[in-house]
């Protein structure tokens, strides 16, 4: 099985093993992705469909912390791989200066 580009052995967020597939998938372990989901940040500057994309990137496990605040998100159709800061992100809305859903992700994964 040649599953290792969207597998995690570990959780994302704590380190620990994960054992269930559904936990290998999103990479976050059932308590953190539960903290993610409900991590207090500020959502008011986003539109809803920017919050659920945040949540669908997180559930994807196509954030991760590749070193102190600094995430690698892959685009959705996993073409591009975009560096993303909480305030700061290199798609292109990220570019001009916008608040994407990626600096939002970044957000939701370090508040939690
Ligand atoms: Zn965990
Ligand atoms: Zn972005």
């Amino acid at each position: 099985m040649n599953a290792a580009a969207t597998a995690h052995t570990h959780c994302l967020r704590c380190g620990r093993t994960l054992t269930s597939t559904k936990s290998q998938a999103t990479g976050y372990g059932p308590k953190c992705a539960a903290k993610v989901r409900k991590a207090p940040i500020e959502t008011t500057d986003y539109k809803a469909h920017q919050i659920a994309s945040a949540q669908e990137l997180i559930e994807d496990g196509a954030i991760i912390l590749i070193r102190n605040n600094v995430f690698a998100a892959v685009s959705t159709d996993g073409t591009e791989t975009h560096l993303v800061h909480p305030a700061a992100c290199n798609c292109k809305a990220g570019l001009k200066g916008t608040r994407c859903y990626h600096q939002l992700a970044a957000r939701m994964l370090l508040a939690a």
